[in-house]
């Protein structure tokens, strides 16, 4: 991945006492083949390169920070700039009706998203209303209807008609009539652009007037990506975009290069397909940072804020401190991190631990081996789960037998948890990360 290359690429930076202008290069020179192989559009890749080495040369050593730190906050601050500097919201307008239109291809995850962003607008106050005017496919209907149903927001649709620009102009009239303060458009895509879905989206834009229109693109398409942006921009004029299945694979490349190549701002991200939770506000400075494997704690912290209880993890915190963090406490932590989302996408917001996803990867939060790992912690004496280190072979075979599991499970788990604790020593140590690399930027 993206982050474990540009890491690389500053290993050799380690230790040097004054960085040279072949240092430099060298470094750069790794950074731009990984760009590259991210799949960054060429010439975008190529200004990045020259910004940063024009830093990097121009730069005395930043106060405390080692020669390759120096370089990496250089390649986060500009990798920030190219993603766009700062935050860019979706406008709402203060006063009477929000018209939002989502364009894009078929199955960027226009409809999907449609429904994110409408719990997401329920959940700051508002009072979203979706409507369905891709009228080419039956199901579309259905299953807007059905997110609709799922978030608790009505759904506008005609199904007979087959006018999708009558469908957003009845439903624009609907929202006002029933006082609603938002109206979400979900418009049909196509396998490919073409000039007749273009021509659509262009009648919907000129009848309706939509306030905000955001091109919905698929992260894992990579250069196509950028490639679509670009056509809806000069075609139909977008606002902003929105990045979907950031969860998934994607090398990363398109979010780098959509904000340079359309120079429209990324607006949100979908980081999973969970309604609630798997659409995001877009931080260029944190993306930045998830990118370099910094860490995204802000985005964490956000997170964690909603669900978990502050008092607790400070207990916890505490307690690991001490050397006295448990099973229980392991075992409440992966209750917690269930609660946060998919395992997956909480990973990569922790610093340094981009790494581990593969191993981790093993673990499924939601089925069957959470169930064990439940199971076997409760078979556990409450001495035992403070004191793992006394799990002999007979006690072992104890807790496999009460808790339906065999042996090696309980091994297993025993070993996760010393790696974790171990691990979470480190992090706190703060052995992996200069902390002035987190945050603002
Ligand atoms: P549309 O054709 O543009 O309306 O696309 P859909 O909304 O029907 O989405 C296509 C597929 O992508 C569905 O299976 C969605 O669940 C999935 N999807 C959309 N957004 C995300 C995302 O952020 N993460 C993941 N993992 N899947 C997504
Ligand atoms: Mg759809």
């Amino acid at each position: 991945n993206l982050g474990d290359r540009l890491r690389n690429a500053f290993k050799d930076l380690r230790g040097k006492g004054k960085l040279s202008a072949d240092d430099i290069d060298n470094a750069l020179r790794e950074v731009r083949k990984s760009l590259l192989e991210a799949d960054v559009n060429f010439k975008v890749a190529k200004k990045f390169i020259a910004d940063v080495r024009e830093k990097a040369l121009g730069e005395e050593v930043f106060g405390s920070l080692k020669p390759d730190q120096t370089v990496i906050k250089i390649v986060r601050d500009e990798l920030t700039a190219l993603l766009g500097g700062t935050q860019t919201k979706i406008t709402l307008s203060s006063t009477g009706l929000t018209v939002i239109m989502l364009v894009g291809l078929q199955g960027a995850g226009k409809t999907t998203t449609a429904g994110k962003l409408a719990l997401m607008l329920k959940k700051k106050g508002k009072n979203p209303m979706l409507a369905a005017c891709d009228v080419y496919r039956p199901a579309a209907i259905k299953q807007l209807q059905v997110l609709g149903e799922q978030v608790k927001v009505p759904v506008y649709a005609e199904e007979d008609s087959h006018e999708p620009v009558e469908i957003a102009r009845h439903a624009v009239d609907e929202a006002r009539r029933l006082g609603r303060d938002v109206v979400i458009l979900d418009t049909a895509g196509r396998l490919t652009i073409d000039e007749a879905l273009m021509e659509e989206l262009r009648q919907i834009k000129s009848k309706v007037h939509p306030h905000e229109i955001l091109l919905v693109l698929d992260s894992m398409t990579g250069q196509d990506a950028v490639t679509t942006a670009k056509a809806f921009d000069d075609s139909l004029g977008i606002d902003g975009t929105i990045l979907t299945k950031l969860d998934g694979d994607a090398r990363g490349g398109a979010a780098l290069s959509i904000k340079a190549v359309t120079g429209k701002p990324i607006k949100l991200i979908g980081v999973s397909e969970k309604l609630d939770g798997g659409l995001e506000e877009f931080y260029p400075n944190r993306m930045a940072s998830r990118i370099l494997d910094l860490g995204d704690l802000e985005t964490l912290i956000d997170k964690a804020k909603t669900v978990v209880d502050e008092e607790e993890m400070k207990d916890a915190a505490q307690r690991l401190s001490k050397g006295e963090f448990s099973l229980d406490d392991f075992l409440h932590q992966l209750h917690q991190i269930k609660k946060l989302g998919s395992f997956q996408s909480i990973l990569g917001l922790i610093p340094g631990m981009g790494q581990y996803k593969e191993a981790l990867k093993q673990i499924d939060f939601d089925g069957k081996e959470m169930k064990h790992l439940e199971a076997i912690i409760y078979s556990m004496t409450p001495e035992e789960r403070r004191k793992p280190e006394i799990l002999n072979g007979s006690r072992r075979k104890r807790i496999a037998d009460g808790s339906g599991t065999r042996i090696q499970d309980v091994n297993r788990l025993v070993k996760q948890f010393k790696e974790m604790k171990k691990q979470m020593k480190r992090m706190r140590n703060g052995k992996r990360i200069n902390p002035s690399l987190l945050g603002n930027g």
